[in-house]
């Protein structure tokens, strides 16, 4: 890129080469104010339940205080966005403040997402609105008490700034309230951080990468060679197959699965226009810009081994057999199958153990009937739970009329009950007890998740200066799998209002 006009100017825009992260300050916010605290994430820090002064906290966590030994930086990554090589990205509005050794020894990273320009803002200005902030808050804290590995988020600030933002449906500029959120993760390493200098065939750089990170992350592997190398990609396919399971077991939609925004962790990261199935669609998709569904519902684990090809490709020449790669590919293909059909198992409530056939024959049966009617699909496994072997046709329809969107057809209520039957054959010869049947489906299947339209309630209210809904449910998501009874209206079907309202980033 063109020189700086102030070559000490840190954060102005530019290309880096050589270096995998670059110095840059957090650009300080006109006001800022504390809008929320994850008592949970606070505690892996070490943290109280409550900043013990909140207007501090403010003041730290929007970038306008550093604290003491903090040296703040940006990091360099490349990626594949829709499939095409984007080249260089990087943090464009993120700002690491640097690693705390947390409660139980635990290594954590801690970054603010929208504090201002980096090197890597490109055209951007390095900010975020208090409704994408909102929704990565939520979703992330959400998708942790779910049991689903993810990046973790400490706080929300709001900063007092307005920031300008083109809306996707007319093409208008508009002014929404800026916000902060500080995410919390062992590691932000992205596949993307591993292609760039990859492409830029700086294998000194890759090699420096590649080994920081399995001494810092994957000690357990050993010290760095080619075969731990190759140890180090297998385990990043278990993991990522791990994850993909945990995503379709419950029913999230990513959305922009380009491979900067992939963990080498296997963490759930970079919460932009994501989204939930409402009703079980297999291609569905909240990205309105994802024309063609590249990152719908069910292509995400195809998508994701896609993904680790890019990965596979950028290692080649510190592993340098093509062979042994493409056999941990497959592995991640068998692993994917593996894990979700154990997840599957349990939110059917069928024994893990046994032949495999009947089990998928058992579930592409269900998937069938949910074509036949819009069923909810987290609705329809919780009141799957309130039937036995023995419940009655009409009375295991009625149990299941909630989860409908629409009257079932003649059709749609045979095709149900005819699986209802076979289902029922199924567990009825299972050595398990029902109790334990019930548990284990309970445990897999969750009542509550942070709906779209839940969200949009959270950032209207909290838009017009009433953060109440976003603690209300905030609350309610702490424990996903419990039914709660004082937040019924949070586990209910889509409302009608909120049927073709689509996932936002920004
Ligand atoms: P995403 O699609 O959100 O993963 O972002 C792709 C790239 O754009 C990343 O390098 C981001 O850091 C960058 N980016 C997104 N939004 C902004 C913004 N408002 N300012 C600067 N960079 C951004
Ligand atoms: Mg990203
Ligand atoms: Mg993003």
């Amino acid at each position: 890129g063109a020189l700086p006009a102030d070559p000490l100017d840190l954060a102005q825009p530019r290309t880096v080469q050589g270096a995998m992260y670059s110095f840059c300050v957090p650009t300080p916010v006109a006001a800022p104010r504390l809008l929320h605290w994850s008592a949970e994430c606070a505690a892996l820090l070490g943290l109280g339940a409550l900043p013990v002064d909140a207007q501090a906290a403010a003041e730290v966590f929007a970038g306008n205080r550093l604290l003491t030994g903090s040296q703040p930086y940006a990091t360099c990554y490349g990626g594949h966005q829709f499939g095409n090589w984007a080249g260089q990205l990087g943090d464009g509005r993120a700002t690491l403040l640097g690693t705390v050794i947390g409660a139980d020894g635990l290594r954590l990273e801690v970054q603010l997402k929208g504090a201002g320009l980096t090197p890597y803002s490109r055209h951007a200005d390095g900010r975020a609105v208090l409704r994408s902030s909102i929704r990565e808050y939520l979703c992330s804290e959400a998708m942790h008490h779910l049991g689903v590995p993810t990046t973790r988020a400490l706080c929300l600030v709001g900063t007092g700034e307005a920031v300008l933002r083109d809306m996707f449906y007319d093409g208008r500029a508009r002014e929404e309230p800026g916000a902060i959120v500080t995410r919390v993760a062992e590691s932000f390493l992205r596949f993307g951080h591993y292609q760039l200098p990859a492409a830029r065939e700086d294998l000194g750089l890759l090699r420096q990468l590649v080994d920081y990170t399995i001494t810092t992350h994957f000690p357990q592997l050993g010290s760095p060679s080619q075969e731990v190398y190759l140890a180090w990609f297998r385990e990043v396919c278990e993991r990522t197959a791990l994850l993909m399971a945990h995503w379709l077991r419950v029913g999230f939609v990513h959305g922009v699965m380009n491979t900067d925004n992939l963990s080498v962790l296997g963490l759930t990261i970079d919460y932009g226009p994501y989204g939930w199935l409402d009703a079980f669609e297999p291609g569905f998709t909240p990205n309105t810009t994802d024309r063609g569904g590249r990152y719908a519902y069910a292509e995400q684990a195809r998508v994701a081994g896609w993904n680790l090809s890019c990965l596979a490709n950028a290692l080649l020449p510190l592993v340098g057999d093509i062979g042994a790669l493409e056999r941990c590919l497959d592995a991640y293909g068998e692993a994917f199958e593996r894990h979700y059909l154990a997840m599957l198992r349990d939110k059917l409530g069928l024994p893990q153990e046994g032949p495999e056939q009947p089990d998928f024959e058992l579930v592409s049966g269900l998937f069938a009937c949910f074509a036949t009617v819009d069923t909810d699909m987290t609705i329809f496994y919780r009141a799957l739970a309130r039937m036995n072997a023995d419940t009655e046709r009409e009375a295991a329809l009625q149990i299941l009329a909630p989860a409908f969107y629409a009257e079932p057809s003649t059709q749609a209520r045979e095709a149900f009950a005819d699986w209802l039957g076979a289902w029922q054959a199924r567990i009825a010869t299972a050595p398990e007890v029902a109790a334990a049947r019930v548990a284990r489906m309970n445990a897999a299947n969750p009542w509550l998740i942070p709906r779209n339209w839940l969200a949009q309630n959270a950032i209207k209210a909290a838009e017009a200066g009433d953060l109440s809904v976003l603690e209300r449910l905030m609350t309610a998501i702490r424990q996903p799998y419990t039914e709660q009874p004082e937040f019924a209206d949070l586990a209910d079907r889509r409302p009608d209002w909120a049927r073709n309202e689509p996932g936002c980033s920004a």
